[in-house]
């Protein structure tokens, strides 16, 4: 079966030219970078050099990167970080209700011992309102959290002006930028944050690998003590392999960001047109303010659930919110936070395109998702009796 993948945002293939990158840190470039004798020397340059590359796409410098095993490692590392780096001067942190999970769950652990969490609502597009932040600040506030593009609605959040704020009352400012590192700029002076996580597999970079950029005097302590890796803030042997592979992909992407959004917002405007053209479907998250590959519908009385499962049986794989929303019960705290209705959340369906998408797939998507339409509405009682 020829297979069209629409779920850009849960991972992404890895290009050729990563796996052909990394290969020889599989079996010639084996060395310990910690090691002194030559093999060491060898990984350890490979690896400063890949620091340096990746740092200057987000206008950093080398020993402001600290390399780690994903988003979600990142995420916990400035969280829990800045929490017990910062705990004597206060025990305050700001976040949203929409942040991805890695930024939720270690909120929620500090908020169990001890720490004061605010979760900011968000409008029905699911931005923040930088005033509410600021409202928000309080002496005992050491971090504000704030992700960059939502990974379920693709709303992008106005990080330049929170920082801003932040900078002001002088609170450390984090970013998950997961969707966005290398698909739209992110400038750690132009966005003001003082930390900003990504992870290699979300931009056709290899998996289990990621990064946290910590600006320069940021106060934030290790999550995994040991030895001396990553400038102490994260021990344990490097995967020498995989910061290559990242820094191939970082640098290929770099060079095709430009061509690459216009192209996904060309073949994304499209699809949204004909979607919004049939009856009972409603775009959750901003019109224009969203990921250039980010699509994400309410379809009125049809389950996202059975319209996902009827397209894979097709060869389509889409989403029905975030990755991990199927394991878990109940509807998206994403949705339900712009204020989607138990039912409305539960009839989401999410498609992110990727680059390698062709117009015709998403032609083909469009025939095949209105037959699935046309069928689970036949089935719906609820449907029926509304017509
Ligand atoms: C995928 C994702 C993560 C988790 O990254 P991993 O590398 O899979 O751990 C965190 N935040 C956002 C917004 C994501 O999309």
């Amino acid at each position: 079966m020829n297979r069209i993948y629409l779920d850009h945002a849960a991972t992404t293939p890895i290009r050729p030219e990563v796996v052909e990158a990394m290969q020889p840190f599989f079996s010639h470039f084996f060395g310990n970078p910690s090691s002194l004798h030559h093999f060491g020397k060898e990984t350890a340059s490979a690896i400063k050099d890949a620091r340096e590359k990746i740092a200057a796409m987000i206008g950093a410098s080398g020993d402001e990167l600290v390399f780690l095993s994903g988003g979600t490692e990142s995420d916990n590392l400035a969280i829990f970080g800045v929490a017990f780096a910062n705990r004597d001067k206060g025990k305050h942190i700001i976040t949203s209700c929409i942040e991805h999970h890695a930024v939720l769950e270690p909120c929620r652990f500090l908020e169990r011992e001890g720490w004061k969490i605010t979760y900011l609502p968000v409008d029905c597009y699911g931005m923040v309102n930088p005033e509410d932040v600021r409202n928000a600040i309080s002496d005992e506030t050491i971090l504000i959290s704030i992700m960059h593009a939502n990974n379920e609605i693709g709303t992008i959040q106005p990080l330049k002006a929170i920082g801003a704020i932040a900078r002001e009352r002088g609170i450390i400012f984090h970013t998950d930028a997961v969707q966005t590192f290398t698909h739209i700029p992110t400038n750690v002076d132009d966005l003001n944050v003082d930390l900003l996580s990504f992870s290699g597999h979300k931009f056709y970079g290899p998996k289990g690998i990621g990064g946290l950029y910590v600006r320069k005097g940021t106060a934030i302590s290790p999550h995994i003590y040991g030895g001396y890796q990553e400038f102490k803030l994260r021990a344990g042997t490097e995967n020498v392999a995989g910061i290559v592979g990242v820094a191939k992909a970082v640098q290929l992407a770099g060079l095709e960001m430009a061509a690459q959004t216009a192209y996904l917002m060309s073949l994304r405007d499209k699809l949204v047109r004909s979607l919004l053209e049939i009856d009972g479907i409603k775009l959750n998250g901003h019109p224009e303010n969203r990921l250039p590959n980010n699509i994400n519908i309410t379809v009125d009385f049809v389950d996202g659930e059975a319209m996902l499962l009827n397209l894979d049986f097709k060869g389509i794989a889409v989403s029905t919110g975030s990755s991990c929303r199927s394991a878990l019960k109940g509807p998206s705290h994403v949705l339900t936070a712009i204020g989607r209705s138990y039912e409305e959340a539960r009839s989401a369906l999410r498609i992110t395109l990727g680059k390698d998408n062709a117009e015709k797939e998403i032609e083909y998507f469009l025939e095949v998702f209105k037959d699935i339409l046309n069928n689970l509405r036949k089935m719906s009682p609820v449907y029926q009796s509304k017509q």
